[in-house]
C-alpha cells in the first residue's frame, strides 16, 4: 500500500520483517537449516528474457561491486578477471541446469533384451552449489530404474544429474527432481535415486563439520516395496 508513492515508516519495517523472516524463522535459520519451500526450482517470472551473454554481462558488474564493497582492489592483475571470470562461471557452467534449453536430449531405445530387472547406475559423481550459501554440494548420485518398455543409454542418466545439479539447490529437491525427470522420460513408475553428498556450508563455516554427509533418497513404483528397495541398496551400497 503505497502512500504517494512511498512506504510509510511502520509499512517499511514491515517490509524489512518480511524480508528477514520466513514462516518465523530468521534467514540464518532458514540458511543454516536448509529450509526449502517446493521441489520445483522457485524462478520468477521472465527467468529467460535476456540471453546468456547479456546476464554474464550484468552479473559481472555486480560481482565486481561484491569484491569491491569487500575492498578489495580491481586494478589488480589477479583479480581484475575474476569478475568476468564468475559471471562467465555462473551463466554457462555451474548454474546452466536453470535454463530448460539445456536439459539433455534423451534419446530412448526399446527393451530388446527384454531386460525386466532394475538397471543401477552408482556413484555418479556429483556437483552442485547450496542454494542458501552458494557453496559447494559434492558428492555421489546412485541411480535405478525397471524398464517399461524403453531403456536409456548409460551416459544420459548421468547428463541428467548434471542438468538438476547445475542450479543453487537443497539435496531433497535435487534427488526429487532427478527421479521425477526420469520417471517422465522413461514412462515408468519404478525409478530411485539415492544422493550421498558433503556440503561445504556445514564443512567450511557454520557449525563446521568436516565429517558428516547427508543421504536423501526417493523410492518411486517398485522400490517403495521393502525386497525392490533393498536390492538396489545392496546394490550401491557395496
Ligand atoms: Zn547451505
Amino acid at each position: 500500500m503505497k502512500q504517494n508513492g512511498t512506504l510509510s515508516d511502520s509499512q517499511q519495517m514491515d517490509k524489512i520483517k518480511n524480508i528477514n523472516t520466513q514462516e518465523g524463522f530468521t534467514i540464518d535459520e532458514v540458511g543454516d537449516d536448509h529450509l526449502f519451500t517446493s521441489f520445483e526450482t522457485p524462478m520468477r517470472a521472465g527467468a529467460f528474457d535476456l540471453d546468456d551473454d547479456s546476464k554474464v554481462k550484468l552479473i559481472e558488474k555486480s560481482f565486481a561491486d561484491i569484491m569491491h564493497v569487500l575492498g578489495l582492489d580491481l586494478e589488480d592483475d589477479s583479480l581484475k578477471g575474476t569478475p568476468h571470470r564468475v559471471a562467465k562461471m555462473y551463466v554457462k557452467e555451474i548454474f546452466k541446469g536453470l535454463n530448460p534449453a539445456n536439459a539433455p536430449k534423451v534419446a530412448l531405445f526399446e527393451n530388446k533384451y527384454q531386460y525386466n530387472h532394475m538397471l543401477v547406475e552408482r556413484d555418479i559423481t556429483l556437483y552442485s552449489n547450496c542454494e542458501h550459501h552458494f557453496v559447494p554440494i559434492f558428492g555421489k548420485a546412485h541411480v535405478a530404474y525397471i524398464s517399461n518398455g524403453k531403456v536409456i543409454g548409460l551416459s544420459k542418466i548421468n547428463r541428467i544429474v548434471e542438468f538438476f545439479s547445475k542450479r543453487p539447490q537443497v539435496q531433497e529437491r535435487l534427488t526429487v527432481q532427478i527421479a521425477n525427470y526420469l520417471k517422465e522420460v522413461l514412462g515408468t513408475e519404478d525409478v530411485a535415486v539415492v544422493i550421498d553428498a558433503r556440503h561445504l556450508c556445514v564443512s567450511s563455516r557454520g557449525v563446521e563439520d568436516t565429517t558428516s554427509s547427508t543421504v536423501t533418497g526417493t523410492y518411486l513404483g517398485q522400490f517403495a516395496n521393502d525386497a525392490t528397495r533393498e536390492e538396489f541398496l545392496k546394490h550401491i551400497y557395496h
